[in-house]
């Protein structure tokens, strides 16, 4: 049994929260705090709704730690759960490091004015955490997080010298939108037009952004277009598993998708650099988001499926084997479950598992982790009985790309 202290009442909050209330058992007391109190009423409504459980709401600035150390005095949470954005990531440890509480989140920390996506600011953290005796999981989402816990467990089960790693990430949904993104489309849209990088015999070998394209048939989805692309949880998997000579991160980009953003960026409307408008700074990104449909809203009108999944190959008992370990799930029944989409949905699921296994000791231990240092036994245990069934098939060949 636990308390929470669930920051960012964004999709994904959203989800993280109704899950949580699902197993009163695991969560006493749920706290959902963000910067608009409004949002956090309407969940904290629809979670009581949906599952008669009554979670508590705040209003916060999380890039003030202070204030946020001062919730957490207030509330008394066992574990704080950053479900905002990657921006708030370091205010947020700093103030679970003045209140002396464990953190989880599920997105690298960003600075403002560069897309980066590197942990380097967060594992400099390992020291004051430890010796805190407090615990930070970092990237417990689906891709951070279940891609991360996938790859343990192929390497604990199935294949214990890996050779080369490639993530899959497929969304098949269609939300009848011309053009929206799953999830903040300031982060996505960041993660999207940034640079290709993929991990090649103890290097990291740069791409032009959406150059290297492949088609793949997806189970249960049908053949897609996926894209090369940097994804974060690369830097902790190839630095945790110093023998895998390749590791590659793939996603799925509709054409109707691609053209949109080939045109906003075309025109200025991605970049991260302010420009003056009206005698005032206004950074292009941030305005586009502000006029693009919420991603929250997103769930009443998408169907399809989701398919994401690692591939590896390598060597067990000195036989070659190549395994794919995927999960597929369905937006139209995460709205009816959560009220959610499927991209929200795959990531607060995790969430919620990471607290869970923070909160009851089992993967709780003082420092700074990433998913794959930790037992991914109870976690895939978890996955399967909280709506994100995995399965796994053993193919006859390595990826020929
Ligand atoms: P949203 O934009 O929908 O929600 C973000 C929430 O954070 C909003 O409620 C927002 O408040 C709140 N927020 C923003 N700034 C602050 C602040 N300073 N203080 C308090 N609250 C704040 O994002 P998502 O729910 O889609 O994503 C949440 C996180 O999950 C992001 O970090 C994202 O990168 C990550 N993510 C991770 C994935 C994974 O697989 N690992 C996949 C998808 C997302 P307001 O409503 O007022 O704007």
């Amino acid at each position: 049994m636990g308390n929470v202290l669930v920051i960012g009442a964004g999709g994904v909050g959203s989800v993280g929260v109704h899950k949580m209330a699902m197993l009163p058992e695991r969560f006493e007391n749920i706290t959902l705090a963000s910067r608009t109190l409004k949002k956090c009423d309407l969940i904290a409504d629809s979670v009581e709704a949906r599952f008669g459980k009554r979670i508590q709401t705040a209003e916060i600035d999380a890039d003030d730690s202070k204030a946020t150390a001062a919730l957490i005095e207030k509330t008394q949470p066992d574990l704080v759960v950053n479900l905002a954005l990657p921006y708030q990531d370091l205010a947020i440890m700093d103030a679970c490091l003045m209140a002396g509480v464990d953190y989880l989140d599920t997105a690298n920390y960003e600075p403002r004015d560069e897309a980066k996506f590197e942990y380097h600011w967060q594992w400099d953290y390992q020291d004051r955490f430890a010796d805190a005796g407090l615990m930070a999981l970092l990237g417990s989402g689906f891709d951070p997080g279940v891609t991360n816990v996938f790859t343990a467990y192929i390497r604990k089960h199935l294949i214990s010298n890996m050779q080369t790693l490639d993530i899959l990430d497929c969304n098949g949904g269609d939300h009848g939108q011309a053009f929206a993104t799953n999830f903040n489309p300031e982060i996505n849209i960041r993660e999207v037009t940034a640079p290709a990088r993929h991990w090649h015999n103890g290097a990291w070998v740069e791409t032009p952004a959406l150059s290297h394209k492949q088609s793949f048939d997806f189970p249960e989805v049908g053949a897609r277009n996926m894209y090369l692309m940097y994804h974060e949880e690369l830097e902790s998997l190839s630095k945790h598993y110093p023998e895998l000579t390749r590791a590659r991160f793939w996603m799925t980009f509709g054409d109707a998708y691609l053209k949109h953003l080939e045109v906003l960026q075309n025109i200025g409307m991605t970049s991260i650099e302010p420009v003056l408008y009206e005698g005032r700074e206004i950074v292009p990104l941030q305005f586009l988001k502000a006029v693009l449909p919420d991603p929250g809203d997103l769930g009443k009108t998408t169907h399809g499926k989701t398919c994401i999944g690692n591939i590896v190959s390598g060597t067990q008992d000195g036989a070659e084997r190549h395994v794919y370990l995927y999960n597929i799930c369905d937006h139209e029944a995460c709205f009816a479950e959560v009220g959610s989409q499927a991209v929200s949905y795959t990531t607060g699921v995790p969430a919620m598992i990471g607290a869970a296994l923070m909160l009851d000791g089992t993967w709780r231990q003082p420092g700074v982790f990433n998913l794959e240092q930790l037992d991914p036994d109870p976690f895939m245990k978890m996955l399967n009985e909280n709506g994100l069934p995995w399965q796994y098939v053993d193919l006859d060949r390595p990826l020929d790309f």
